[in-house]
């Protein structure tokens, strides 16, 4: 009877070194193989396995595993390779199979390159040796990887495959970041989006009714290959929280690089784990920011604000350091009940009575009047009209239809100015002529020259609606108009000092200093 025969061939980083085309490479061994089998008239090829595993450390080999179940379910009587490495360069797994399991299910090893046959008892030793080498040589082959990627880490060079949602990996130098113009503008929407007051879940809610591509939705959709595997429909991948907050805390745009956050346990391990933050490599100014330090320093103060227990008492407050009391000017102190938060003059403690401002004021009612002052503040710096255009930039064809009207309107203004230069070419005729005098031709040239001047600034006045309209087509209709919640940095950036004064005989007394 003949011996059933399956071979493994693998890919491995050597034959990419070699040539080019790795593809040469499986073709070799297999023609290695087969060679063999012809020249061994008890063997017979039943199957052949295959595997792209570049590293040997079987990482996802699923050929490898096919080749294991067929062993194991007896269709197998030799494993036929080019060499051991091929088969694994793990002594773990060379002393699992080829010594233990293979014995068990009565299964024969043969790598030609090396000599190692199994069924010659002599050469276990040898084959163990051959193990331990290989396993070596990965070890080597791991920590010169390693340390390469360092090395370019250090210099600044994005070693990553993937770009961050916002750039696109330079198609001159793959280890440069050049910013990828339209999600960028997603990017600075967000950080405008937190600072106007939203938080992680209303942002990644807003770009999803707005059907704004989630970054593996964007890249997928340009075509580029993603670093995450996922069996949802593409068009299912929506915005996250999650994804949101990485994007406000993230550092690369800035300009910055940082990178080694993470690193795999080891060659043999591919498990990722966090590296401690003093151990991440970070290089400034490396690629164009796209968000300026100042917007990104408020929105990480924000995010730690944000992010803090309001109800325990003496936390901050978002007007820690504002409110103060009218009447005896000194701070204002938190007081909690059971129900709610209050605000009372801190010179007005019990069996005290230094302050004629004896009520407390509720928390959220000082932040609601606040909120609406705010508000209205705001409203006072945008002209009435610009509010009103603002309402119907919502509808970007309103605003293309403006332009289409507005660009009419210049060419009828360019047509008349060359109309008038023609009546010019013939007043000078004229006067040439003599047909006018020169008298006349003075009141007339004057006449043009105040026709030019008008029709050209009317074409001034339109171009500067035309780039209006223009850039509040790219702009989102989200501009900050409105605030919904307060925080400390938007407290900060209006107002220098509250003043709440005492109950009076109408209503409490609140005065306002603002920042400018
Ligand atoms: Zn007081």
């Amino acid at each position: 009877m003949k011996l059933r025969v399956g071979i493994y061939e693998r890919l491995s980083d050597e034959d990419r070194d070699k040539k080019d085309d790795v593809s040469e490479s499986i073709k070799n061994q297999r023609h290695l193989l087969i060679e063999e089998i012809n020249k061994r008239p008890d063997f017979v090829l039943v199957d052949e396995y295959c595997d792209e595993d570049l590293s040997g450390a079987g990482t996802y080999r699923p050929e490898f595993e096919r080749l294991i179940k067929d062993c194991e379910n007896g269709k197998i009587d030799v494993v036929l390779c080019k060499s051991q490495s091929r088969f694994s360069r793990d002594m773990e797994i060379i002393e699992k199979y080829l010594h233990n399991k293979f014995i068990e299910w009565n299964v024969r090893f043969i790598s030609l390159a090396d000599n190692a046959d199994t069924a010659n008892n002599g050469n276990k030793k040898s084959r163990q040796i051959n193990g331990l080498v290989n396993e070596w040589y990965l070890e080597d082959v791991s920590n010169n990887i390693r340390s390469a990627f360092k090395a370019k880490m250090k210099q600044g060079e994005f070693i990553s495959p993937f770009a961050s949602f916002g750039y696109e990996i330079s198609e001159y130098d793959n280890n440069k970041l050049v910013v990828d113009e339209l999600a960028s503008e997603i990017v600075k929407d967000i950080f405008k989006l937190y600072l106007t007051g939203l938080g992680f879940t209303a942002i990644a809610k807003y770009l999803n009714n707005k059907k704004i591509p989630s970054p593996s939705l964007y890249k997928y959709q340009k075509g580029i290959k993603l670093n995450i595997v996922s069996n949802k429909p593409r068009e299912d991948i929506k915005w996250s929280s999650n994804a949101i907050k990485s994007i406000l805390t993230n550092e690369l745009y800035l300009g910055h690089l940082v990178q080694g956050k993470r690193t795999t346990v080891s060659y043999k391990n591919h498990k990722i784990i966090n590296k401690d933050k003093s151990k991440w490599i970070k290089i400034k100014n490396t690629h164009e920011a796209i968000i300026d330090e100042d917007t990104f320093n408020k929105v990480q103060i924000s995010i730690k604000e944000r992010t803090k227990p309001t109800k325990i008492t003496g936390s901050v407050h978002v007007f820690s350091g504002k409110v103060f009391c009218l009447e005896c000017k000194s701070y204002l102190r938190k007081k909690n009940s059971s129900k709610h938060e209050y605000l009372v003059c801190s010179k007005n403690r019990d069996g005290y009575s230094d302050c004629i401002n004896k009520s407390s004021i509720r928390y959220d009612i000082l932040e609601a009047i606040i909120l609406d002052a705010i508000n209205k503040k705001i409203k006072t710096f945008y002209d009435e009209d610009i509010l009103k255009q603002e309402e119907n930039k919502n509808n970007i064809s309103i605003s293309n239809n403006q332009i289409k009207l507005l660009e009419k309107q210049k060419l009828e203004l360019i047509n008349k100015i060359t109309k008038n230069k023609n009546y010019l070419k013939n007043l000078y005729q004229d006067k040439v002529d003599k047909i006018i005098s020169n008298d006349q031709f003075k009141i007339l040239i004057s006449e043009y020259n105040q026709n030019e001047n008008l029709y050209n600034s009317q074409i001034k006045v339109i171009d500067k609606k035309i780039s209006y309209y223009k850039k509040n087509n790219h702009k989102s209709s989200y501009k900050y108009r409105e605030f919904k919640v307060l925080n400390k940095i938007i407290i900060d950036e209006f107002i220098d000092k509250i003043y709440v004064g005492k109950i009076g005989d109408k209503a409490r007394n609140i005065y306002i200093k603002w920042n400018f």
